[in-house]
């Protein structure tokens, strides 16, 4: 991936540099050398950019955040669409994935399903991470091996990213043993968890990357773990995700089981915080609600895998007025579609309420960008002063965005323009996306490897690699 100088500036058209200001024209973006945006002006003229680099696009967004990922997940798309079911035989055929992977090929998929997500306009994710060990269970001699290949492929690509090193224990509430493909998430204890994350950690990888932790739920994790997590999670000062009532069949077991709802578990093991993540919380009891927003959780919603897993749709509005901080994942990769994720938060509340405008735009794009922002512990200001420069550049006068009228600026009123965006553009739309700084596409091409069709054909190879060969 080139870098721009240190220090560098980046030019725009026109930006929108928040709620408040909307749209602003010739936008001169300072950065320091780390990335970080140093000074926001407006009313620059392109001449005054000495030297940087112009962001191709006719607007420019901050760039959006996927706070869940499961990379691997991504190949299974059109293969689980032809299986009926339900969330469970899914799994099935995920595990199945599972269990072919190893550093090298995964190491080589996370790297293209990430370049996928840079070409649809995301510049950061948060990659929930579980498959850690060998085949069986058996460690690597790096234990860290498969998370330390997550990493690299992340800076191969430059996209910014939270590894969220997850711990996963167990297959049920009820304490029942891994097993099979679960063999390779195991730690054999929270301890044993603890450990080799705390490596991890102390590797500090720096610069667009970092280390988080994660419980992979109430399901595969017991309160003892539960706690050892948020222990950790509050030692280090790093974000803390979790996967949360996506199912009703996970709130029953946990009722049954331990007398609390899966919320109600996560608040007395003290995994309530603003660094928490809630995953879904799809199936909530209202006084789930009341706790994650007393908490100031931050809440994921992940609308497009919800739907594809017939998951139901949950309260996101409701969480958001209790006090929770919202954001958007990909999780499963059915699509990997930044403003599709953003705005299906909306269209999937629409169908269930059968209301519509239950979120003003501007805050659907904070839900898109600086919402996942804190998720994963970045700065969440936007394009301003003291965030990263992250930076999606966006045509506007495509087949599916053009439109117009009113006084604003030449593509019409503000929010107009950026609701045009949101409910109608597609990853064809995105012209360039800037990651701490560096353009990491222009022109609609991946700066290092190529146009979508290049990136395509080797995702093919990665996607068949880890189906296998028999297929
Ligand atoms: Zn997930």
């Amino acid at each position: 991936v080139s870098r721009s100088a240190a220090g560098d500036e980046l030019w725009a058209a026109r930006a929108w540099l928040g709620a408040e200001k909307g749209f602003s024209s010739g936008v001169l973006i300072s950065c320091d050398p780390s990335g970080d945006i140093t000074e926001v002006r407006s009313g620059v003229d392109r001449s005054e950019c000495a030297g940087g680099a112009v962001i191709g696009g006719d607007v420019c967004l901050p760039g959006f955040v996927n706070a869940h990922s499961h990379a691997f997940h991504r190949a299974l798309r059109g293969v689980s669409e032809t299986v009926a079911g339900s969330f469970w035989t899914w799994r099935d055929l995920m595990y199945n994935v599972a269990s072919r992977l190893d550093p090298d090929s995964y190491r080589e998929l996370a790297a293209l399903v990430y370049a996928e997500m840079l070409l649809s306009g995301y510049t950061a994710v948060g990659e929930f991470h579980y498959l850690h060990h060998g085949a069986g269970g058996t460690a690597y001699s790096d234990p860290n091996a498969m998370g330390a290949a997550l990493l690299e492929a992340a800076e191969t690509v430059g996209i910014r990213m939270t590894l969220l090193d997850t711990c996963y224990l167990q297959a049920g509430v009820n304490g029942a043993p891994l097993e099979g493909a679960q063999l390779r998430f195991g730690d054999g204890s929270a301890d044993g968890w603890a450990e080799r994350v705390s490596t991890l950690l102390a590797r500090a990888p720096g610069g667009a990357v970092r280390v988080g932790v994660a419980a992979h739920s109430v399901r595969a994790v017991p309160r003892s773990g539960l706690e050892a997590v948020a222990a950790l999670a509050d030692s280090h000062a790093v974000p803390l995700h979790v996967h949360l009532s996506e199912q009703r069949r996970e709130n029953e077991e946990c009722l049954e089981v331990l007398g609390f709802t899966p919320t109600g578990l996560l608040c007395e093991s003290g995994a309530l915080s603003a660094r928490t993540t809630a995953v879904h919380a799809t199936h909530l009891a209202g006084h789930d609600l009341t706790l994650l927003g007393e908490a100031a959780c931050g809440v994921c919603a992940c609308p497009t895998t919800e739907r594809d897993l017939g998951d139901g749709v949950g309260p996101f509005s409701e969480l958001a007025r209790a006090g929770a901080v919202l954001s958007i994942g990909s999780d499963s990769h059915a699509v990997i579609d930044a403003l599709e994720e953003t705005r299906a938060l909306e269209l999937n509340e629409r169908l269930a309420s059968e209301r519509r405008g239950i979120w003003k735009v501007a805050d659907l794009l904070g839900v898109g960008t600086s919402g996942g922002a804190r998720a994963l512990g970045w700065p969440e200001g936007g394009i301003s002063a003291g965030s990263p420069a992250d930076v999606v550049g966006v045509r506007v006068g495509s087949i599916r965005t053009a439109g117009g009228g009113g006084d604003d600026g030449p593509q019409g009123r503000d929010e107009e323009l950026l609701a045009r965006i949101l409910f109608a553009g597609s990853p064809a739309d995105v012209d360039s996306v800037v990651v701490g700084g560096r353009l990491v596409v222009s022109g609609g091409e991946h700066v290092s490897l190529g146009p979508p069709e290049a990136v395509a054909q080797r995702l093919e190879a990665a996607v068949g690699l880890a189906l296998g060969a028999s297929r």
